[in-house]
């Protein structure tokens, strides 16, 4: 059987995708790809409870009237926003594993995974669905924690980073430079700040 290959825009700090890369099946649409992923990762979408509470908050932060839907699952080490899912159907699916949440719990660094998800989806732009090449390039994630870190703060961004590096399981070579890029945008834009204060006395 060909697996579907799909398009993850992952957080970076864990496993790679569930699904292994295969050819592509152009014949799949987009919603079906959607929904063969979430059934795939037996996902269960989420509409109540702290976590989606906080997942609320976050959404309101990003100024979106209408939330994206939020699924959990058991099977699936990872956060992801599907690929143009936001385009789809004007909402967008943003799934997180039950680990992961489970590592987080309710938390800033639940808030943090939240908007860097949130994050890939104010920025998609379409380019690729669901079904396309997988790309993801640290410059990518180091564009949407910095959209993350500038809508929630930089302090959740980084216990994000901290929890997720102190599990062998999530461990990845990323997370040292992706604090590090974090932690300057930090401080150029804490000078930033500084020197408009000046300029205005
Ligand atoms: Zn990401």
């Amino acid at each position: 059987m060909r697996l579907p290959m799909y398009l993850f825009i992952v957080l970076g700090l864990f496993a790679g995708p569930a699904v292994q890369a295969g050819e592509i099946d152009h014949s799949r649409s987009q919603a079906d790809c959607e929904n063969d992923f979430i059934n795939s990762l037996k996902a269960e979408e989420i509409l109540e409870g702290p976590e989606y509470e906080i997942f609320l908050e976050v959404v309101t932060v990003f100024k979106r009237d209408n939330p994206p839907r939020l699924y959990f699952s058991p099977g699936y080490g990872n956060a992801v926003y599907i690929a143009r899912s936001v385009i789809s159907d004007g909402r967008g699916k943003i799934l997180i594993a039950e680990e992961l949440k489970n590592l987080l719990g309710v938390s800033p660094a639940l808030r943090a995974i939240f908007a860097h998800e949130m994050a890939h989806l104010v920025l998609d732009k379409g380019e690729a669905g669901c079904d396309s090449l997988m790309i993801r390039s640290i410059k990518v994630e180091e564009e949407t924690d910095a959209l993350a870190a500038h809508t929630i703060g930089f302090e959740p961004m980084r216990e994000l980073f901290l929890k997720t590096e102190s599990r062998e399981w999530s461990k990845c070579p990323e997370i040292p430079i992706r604090l590090q890029t974090l932690n300057k945008l930090e401080s150029e834009d804490k000078k930033l700040m500084r020197d408009l204060v000046y300029s205005l006395f």
